[in-house]
């Protein structure tokens, strides 16, 4: 697959894209094009999301708009220069950005809408977490059923009985 361009940039259809955090207190929009999206396996990237990695785009800072919570939110300053800014409420990452860079690098999991766009690249691989492997295809499971080794997973997600879960496909 060839390097994506940089530059590339995704046009947003049907109107802005919306996202916001856990809580509900910070709300935001883009109004603009999304850069391609990628996921990032950096250390930062990893702690400051808690995951395997953080899916991103750039966006320019005069296509992005704060609808509500812009008082709720904090940053931390990972690297000298770059902050990473999320919910004080909730905790949830909601962009990075660069002292004095026109663009932005949104976190992808904050978004409430379909970019309609999807991710092109891993980038930072020589920092991903040794429990993950890349291009390894995982079964799936529909929404709320538990990990195959539930029995040792502490799983409530939703409140949902184990026996039931399991009986579904
Ligand atoms: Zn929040
Ligand atoms: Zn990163």
């Amino acid at each position: 697959m060839p390097a994506p361009n940089p530059r590339d940039r995704t046009p947003l259809r049907g109107g802005p894209l919306r996202g916001g955090c856990l809580c509900n207190a910070v709300r935001y929009q883009i109004t603009g094009v999304l850069g391609p999206l990628g996921h990032c396996h950096c250390g930062t990237c990893r702690k400051s999301h808690a995951a395997a990695f953080a899916t991103t785009a750039r966006v320019a800072w005069s296509d992005f708009e704060w609808l509500a919570g812009r008082e709720s939110i904090q940053s931390y300053e990972s690297s000298p220069g770059k902050q990473r800014s999320f919910c004080g409420a909730c905790g949830s990452p909601i962009l990075a950005a660069w002292d004095g860079d026109d663009e932005l690098i949104l976190r992808l999991g904050s978004l409430f809408d379909d970019p309609g766009t999807r991710p092109v690249v891993h980038i930072w691989t020589e920092e991903r977490a040794a429990w993950f492997e890349l291009g390894s295809a995982l079964p799936t499971l529909p929404r709320g059923a538990s990990q195959p080794d539930a029995s040792a997973t502490e799983h409530r997600e939703g409140g949902k009985s184990a026996s039931r879960d399991q009986a579904n496909p």
